[in-house]
């Protein structure tokens, strides 16, 4: 949780009126509408749909996200779907759908627009057109450990790579290494997604993600 998250929760005033006046961008209690810029109140609004499975819809409402809602179930033993989507497109395309949260869902869509596709505009001066993952969902823990991983509850995803608009693909495998436009893409890429997902691990975490970045909406944060 961010430390503006931290201060709204001790805010004293029970009474949310106060916060009837503020617009709803910066009303904490305001749905989150995925247009709108990102500021302080943000990662409370995300970190809130958590708990509140209609709020998160409302959120998910406002993104370009295509997608279907998938009833609570449990696909694989040990791994409970819950309070999730299938993404099939946004504003872009993907190489397949993908389950993921109703929360990494709405991450996702704001790294999308506030993130993704501004850094391909400065490097490449044109948009993303596709999107290039390795999956969300998988029952398993974390590598060498007991716990599980976040992709169990689907909500994490490891993108691989991307192709823009004249149809040129950058690949973390291939362009994460050297000093030219793809690997800054990378780096801006992988900063913006620091600022929407809990979670990111990329190549200089360790030798696993030597050729993706992993993305999820776990308790902790991490960026590497
Ligand atoms: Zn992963």
């Amino acid at each position: 949780m961010s430390i503006a998250a931290l201060l709204v929760l001790v805010a004293p005033p029970l009474d949310q009126g106060w916060a009837l006046k503020l617009p709803p961008r910066w009303n904490p209690w305001a749905p989150l509408d995925v247009r709108e810029a990102p500021n302080l109140v943000t990662p409370f609004k995300l970190w809130r749909l958590q708990a509140d499975t209609e709020l998160c819809r409302m959120a998910l409402a406002s993104s370009p996200l295509k997608y279907a809602r998938v009833p609570d179930s449990a696909p694989v033993a040990g791994c409970p779907l819950e309070n999730s989507v299938r993404i099939s497109a946004s504003d872009l395309a993907f190489n397949s759908s993908f389950i993921a949260t109703c929360e990494l869902a709405v991450a996702f869509a704001l790294f999308e627009q506030h993130g993704l596709q501004p850094a391909a505009q400065q490097v490449f001066g044109q948009r993303v057109a596709r999107i290039e993952h390795l999956g969300s969902f998988a029952c398993r823990n974390i590598g060498g450990s007991q716990r599980r991983s976040q992709h169990a509850s689907a909500n994490a995803l490891d993108i691989a790579g991307f192709r823009l608009a004249d149809g040129r693909r950058i690949t973390l495998a291939r362009d994460w290494t050297g000093d030219g436009e793809e690997a800054r893409f990378l780096r801006l890429v992988r900063d913006a997604a620091c600022e929407h997902f809990n979670v990111i691990l990329g190549p200089d975490y360790n030798a696993a993600h030597r050729d993706h970045f992993h993305l999820d909406m776990g308790l902790f944060r991490m960026c590497r």
